[in-house]
């Protein structure tokens, strides 16, 4: 279903010219992104903070949906994620990544997996991307980081030199090993969560989570039924767009963006998909 433009010329202007603001300076070299969420209480949701990832998006394969299980507390999952080690990620971090924002949240950002700055603050999205992320919600949906969740495809940097976790452009994308082995720990917290919405940022979540090997650039532009059933009988629609990083790199990926925002704005407010 292809969303069709119902704001002003004036509204996107106004967005596009806020968003030059954080596009003015070149994007840092070789950073990775993360996602956030909305929130269900709220009428306003929130970005999450993002670190700018490679330019290169990785030929990910489809990792294996995982059977649903009894449901963890998030607190619970938290405290498993950073003593994980189940795959190799787990012995080169420095934090595990766990995801931020509402618990309540009607929105679930999905990212790639965390990148230099995450690795070192052990929150998802806290570079430029995810400043321009913050942007994008507050002026096309008006929602605050503190309304959505926000959490990452694998939880542990994936880096080319693991010795050397200080070294800025160490990024890699996860392989389809780490991204099976991490796979659970999202399951379980969209089951925590139940958002009515998930986005995805970026083709490597889009691939894994609708299970394609499509990219973000064919499959943005709708919105989808989540292949996992998170509450019976109540299907998760999940929107793909275009993670903030390509917008640093490409300013002219910012309409498809606006585009898909709105589409999640207008679901969000009348729960139809236009
Ligand atoms: S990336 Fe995921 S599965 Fe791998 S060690 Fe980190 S938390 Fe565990």
């Amino acid at each position: 279903m292809k969303w069709q433009l119902a704001e002003t010329a004036k509204d996107l202007a106004a967005y596009i010219r806020s968003l030059d603001e954080d596009l003015a300076e070149p994007p840092p070299a070789g950073a990775v992104v993360t996602a956030p969420a909305l929130s269900r209480a709220g009428k306003t949701a929130k970005a999450a903070a993002v670190t700018p990832a490679p330019a290169a998006e990785p030929a990910t394969s489809p990792a294996p949906l995982m059977p649903s299980k009894k449901t963890a507390s998030m607190d619970e999952l938290a405290e498993q994620v950073k003593a994980c080690r189940r795959c190799g990620l787990g012995s080169a971090r420095l934090n595990a990544v766990f995801g931020v924002g509402s618990r309540k949240a009607k929105v679930v950002f999905v990212g790639e997996g965390p990148g230099f700055q995450e690795d070192h603050k052990g929150e998802p999205f806290v570079g430029r991307s995810g400043q321009l992320l913050d942007k994008i919600l507050e002026t096309v949906l008006g929602l605050k980081r503190s309304d959505v969740y926000i959490a990452n495809i694998v939880k542990c940097h994936p880096m080319k030199n693991p010795s050397d976790p200080e070294s800025h452009g160490n990024d890699r994308p996860p392989t389809p090993d780490e991204i099976a082995a991490c796979r659970p720990y999202l399951d379980e917290q969209l089951r925590a969560i139940k958002p009515d919405c998930i986005v995805t940022l970026g083709s490597v979540p889009t691939k894994v989570l609708l299970n394609t090997d499509k990219g973000i650039s064919l499959m943005r532009g709708r919105a989808y039924d989540y292949p996992v059933e998170i509450v019976p009988g109540r299907p998760v629609k999940l929107i793909p767009t275009y993670h903030p990083a390509a917008l640093l790199r490409n300013p002219n990926l910012k309409r498809d963006t606006w585009e898909d925002m709105k589409m999640l704005k207008v679901f969000l407010e009348t729960g139809k998909i236009s």
